[in-house]
């Protein structure tokens, strides 16, 4: 455990990659752009699954499971999107190995081995599943097709990063099929609002909601609904998509049904993703330069209570009053830990506790037995007060939704203070420079402007917000007519 981080001023890159690694949530592994996720990380991975799993089924989804691999032909089927991906793809042209007679204890491919059609490691899942809905929709009874599946992708990244952009990550993907465009188009507004509400109320992290440029699109969508966050450095980062597929996948993989009139007709589709890529939103958003800082919501363990005793006499009377505590909170359902371990300094305890942010942490000593009193500190303001024993239950149940509550307001004033508005290029280019965060500027809607304002900053449009006023204006790069104001943004 790395006692001293480095500081977000300093380096922010750094302490992120420092973080990760000293709080345990994951590290690299011996395989290029992939990441150990570790106990730790998963169990705050689990709770985002849990919870999301949770509200996809609430809106009429269910789960199922598509194979890892797409035959190329299949892939190939839908050719923006085989093209979109084209450039990142992982490829399986053979499946045994053999001895090397040339180099003892050595494996090689075995010639003899090679597939007759070359096997793709899923990008993402449409081609593979709309294959399949070919065969699971013939008439309007079948629609809507409403399906999730928690999997594994695999996108060849060049530039890899813990969580934030690996080769192969973990996620969710929704793929729907419906009767109508006005369905469809509803399921991803849905969807995409889904994510928005998770995002906020149980990771904390406020988000912007809009619509993704014709450069940004998803390969094969007709428009790509986003949440956008801001992280603590001003960058942006893409926290969830939601896809309205028009009738592009069942034109490519056939895919009809008999309408009330008994006429044929292709589906409409949809299709939606939410990655590891927030358990980095979950570290950038809230930490600070003493590690992990959770929101109550999300902590594998919201309160620990460390003992401070000398001798055994000490611990056995704490451990009376701990205990009772531990029983009463439990019955509230919050996860709790009694940190007993005796190998280890009070303080000791206290810094891993902070580098791994749980919310919040009771100290109990002789002198509170006494005083019947608890020190309570919480994780994010680095405070403390000293908690009568009587009502400590309900202060601490309390206290863990105040948490929760200041970690968002706290995030959505930075990310409220981070969205400026700019009316010229010069104004756009000096607060990317000294500020960052999301610019709110004027743009005439073409690819062309989009792409050199990307050459020349490296910013991007992040998102057409849903919520824009209709304000007409002139292009901040090019001077052509705008008809409201986009976010331009550095991003993860
Ligand atoms: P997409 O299918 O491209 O719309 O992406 C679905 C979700 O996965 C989005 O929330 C992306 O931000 C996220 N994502 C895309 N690429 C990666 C990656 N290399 N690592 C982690 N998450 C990713």
């Amino acid at each position: 455990m790395s006692k001293n981080l480095t500081k977000r001023e300093e380096d922010y890159s750094r302490w992120y990659n420092e973080l990760v690694v000293s709080a345990d949530l994951a590290e690299n592994s011996g395989v290029r752009g992939c990441m150990v996720i570790k106990p730790y990380g998963y169990a705050i991975w689990e709770k985002m699954q849990a919870e999301l799993d949770r509200m996809f089924k609430e809106t009429g989804h269910s789960n199922a499971y598509f194979p890892l691999f797409v035959p190329k032909s299949m892939f190939e089927a839908e050719e923006k999107n085989a093209e979109g991906f084209a450039k990142e793809c992982a490829i399986v042209t053979h499946y045994r190995l053999k001895n090397d007679p040339d180099k003892p204890g050595k494996l090689m491919v075995d010639p003899n081995a090679k597939l007759e059609e070359e096997l793709i490691v899923r990008p993402t899942s449409e081609a593979i599943i709309w294959s399949t809905y070919k065969n699971w929709v013939q008439s309007y009874r079948d629609l809507p097709l409403l399906i999730n599946q928690w999997a594994n992708v695999v996108r060849w990244e060049m530039r890899t990063r813990l969580f934030l952009r690996t080769a192969e990550f973990l996620w969710q993907e929704g793929h729907t099929a419906h009767a109508t465009k006005v369905e469809a188009i509803e399921e991803t507004e849905r969807m995409m609002n889904v994510y928005a509400d998770f995002v906020q109320n149980f990771m904390a992290i406020p988000v912007v909601k809009g619509i993704k440029t014709a450069n940004e699109r998803f390969a094969g969508a007709d428009e790509t609904y986003c949440i956008e966050a801001l992280m603590q450095d001003g960058k942006a980062l893409q926290a969830g998509t939601s896809h309205f597929l028009g009738q592009n996948f069942a034109k490519a993989f056939d895919v009809k049904f008999t309408n009330k009139e008994g006429k044929q007709e292709h589906v409409w589709g949809t299709s939606w993703g939410v990655s590891t890529r927030l358990m980095g939103a979950l570290v950038m958003t809230h930490s600070d330069d003493k590690g992990l800082v959770l929101p109550p919501n999300l902590a594998p363990i919201q309160v620990v209570i460390v003992p401070i005793f000398k001798n055994h006499e000490q611990f056995d009377q704490i451990k009376l009053v701990v205990d009772d505590l531990v029983q009463s909170l439990k019955k509230l359902g919050v996860s709790v830990k009694f940190d007993v371990r005796d190998t280890l300094s009070p303080g000791f305890k206290f810094n891993e506790h902070e580098l791994k942010g749980v919310p919040i942490r009771i100290a109990v000593g002789p002198k509170d037995i006494e005083n019947g009193t608890f020190e309570i500190a919480r994780r994010d303001t680095l405070t403390k007060e000293i908690v009568s024993k009587d009502g400590v239950v309900h202060y601490v149940s309390n206290l863990l939704e105040q948490i929760q509550n200041d970690l968002f307001n706290k995030a959505l004033d930075y990310r409220n203070n981070h969205i400026t508005e700019v009316n010229s290029f010069e104004e756009f280019k000096d607060v990317l420079e000294n500020k960052a965060g999301f610019i709110s500027a004027h743009w005439d809607g073409t690819s062309e402007t989009e792409e050199k304002i990307k050459d020349l900053t490296k910013a991007t449009i992040r998102c057409i917000p849903l919520d824009r006023k209709n304000e007409e204006g002139i292009c901040i790069f090019s001077g052509g007519q705008s008809v409201g104001r986009v976010l331009f943004a550095k991003a993860y």
